[in-house]
């Protein structure tokens, strides 16, 4: 078996049912059975091959699951109808009344909001920590403790979760490890790095066309099935339900996921590594500079490189405004959130994406007014774009 994400998902072979190159879309939410104690087994989980009802699974989103999970190297995976969708059910599945989270502080502001706000109704308490500080992780672990939570590549500050040793200390205190790969896809083999579950919001760099929210949580059989199951599965009894048709055009487009996650860094690379020699503050972890640059290197799947995304600090809110205007104006990107098109995208997370996120709260991780963050786009002529997003700095009076 292929040792490599994108040849495993390409190993997968699935034909259409008149022999089409891409599998049939399955339209229907109901199915039939042939004999009435087939649908009693599909019911208690024992019909391989069954399905019963399309919350509960369909044909065409267990291929997207399966083309995931073989990317992620994990048994299986279900997809969800949205990033959140996957997170709030992985949550709510995990933990109870009393349970306790761990959680990196820096992460998207939906997470870190539906934790601090929502969790609590249910008696889920979180303690949001610096995921750098492996000391400040393990400090923070109480008797109640379900779960590890960070993104790999946290939101929007770019720090890096060092995922072989939060493993262990998850390991050792009989706790999961759950990890948010939004931002890296293919560049980090969550799994492998020793994460339990794997979540992505499909709507960024997997599906890649912001035509759609996505999600989806690779793990084991055991706990997808847990997820799914009829009586007490999140999955299943929330149902954030991802639909057919949706399914089968994420699938076609995670076929290409490679050559854009590759086109996406050598651009966000090009650009950050220009602007840095430019004197520009920059974040983006493929530069020496980054402080986590190292730990990347030693975790990631190298043709892949570094990643879409960058950031830069012009000091102030009313300047990064000035200059995401004055670019898209220029037609170098879009002012928008969201990240993994083919455009660039900038916006400015303090009043934005990380806006849930207390202002005190933004200032104690290091999160300015004045950054602006790009998800650097698959441009064919990124020194052209370079040249041109330099004069709009200029014209700001950044640079
Ligand atoms: N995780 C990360 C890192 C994100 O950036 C986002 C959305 O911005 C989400 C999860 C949520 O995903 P969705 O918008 O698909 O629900």
């Amino acid at each position: 078996m292929s040792n490599k994400p994108t040849n495993k998902i390409q190993d997968l072979q699935y034909f259409g049912e008149f022999g089409g190159v891409n599998p049939s879309i399955s339209d229907s939410a109901t199915y039939t059975f042939l004999h009435a104690k087939t649908m009693l087994d599909t019911f208690e989980g024992h019909a391989e091959g069954c399905y019963l009802y399309s919350r509960h699974s369909s044909p065409s989103n267990l291929y997207l699951s399966e083309a995931l999970a073989a990317m992620e190297f994990t048994e299986t995976a279900n997809v969800a109808a949205s990033g959140m969708g996957a997170i709030t059910s992985v949550f709510l599945q995990m933990c109870g009344a009393g349970d306790h989270i761990i959680s990196g502080r820096t992460i998207y502001g939906g997470t870190y909001a539906f934790m601090k706000n929502f969790a609590p109704k249910f008696n889920i308490s979180t303690s949001f920590v610096d995921i750098t500080s492996l000391e400040k992780v393990e400090a923070a672990i109480t008797p109640n403790t379900k779960m590890i939570y960070c993104e790999l590549e946290s939101n929007p500050l770019l720090e890096i979760a060092n995922l072989p040793e939060l493993a262990k200390i998850a390991k050792k205190h009989h706790i999961k490890l759950v990890v948010d790969n939004t931002f890296t896809p293919l560049i980090f083999s969550a799994q492998k790095l020793g994460a339990d579950v794997t979540i992505h919001s499909l709507t960024k760099f997997i599906n890649g066309t912001n035509d759609t929210v996505g999600g989806v949580v690779c793990g084991s059989q055991e706990f997808i099935d847990s997820l799914r199951n009829v009586n007490d599965g999140a999955a299943m009894l929330l149902g954030p339900v991802m639909d057919s048709l949706r399914a089968a055009s994420i699938l076609k487009n995670l076929r290409t996921l490679h050559i854009r996650m590759k086109k996406h860094s050598e651009n966000a690379l090009y650009l950050a590594d220009n602007f840095e020699k430019d004197g520009l503050k920059i974040v983006y972890p493929g530069l020496k500079s980054h402080k986590d640059h190292e730990l990347f290197k030693s975790m990631y799947n190298k043709e892949y490189g570094f990643g879409g995304i960058m950031t830069v600090d012009v000091g102030t809110l009313e300047k990064a405004n000035e200059l995401m205007e004055l670019m898209q104006n220029e037609n170098l990107g879009y002012l928008a959130v969201s990240l993994g098109f083919y455009k660039t995208l900038f916006s400015a997370p303090g009043t934005s994406t990380s806006s849930e996120i207390p202002v005190d709260e933004q200032k104690k991780m290091g999160l300015s007014n004045g950054i602006v963050r790009m998800s650097v786009g698959l441009d064919n002529d990124i020194e052209r774009t370079y040249r041109a997003m330099r004069k709009c700095m200029k014209q700001v009076g950044v640079l």
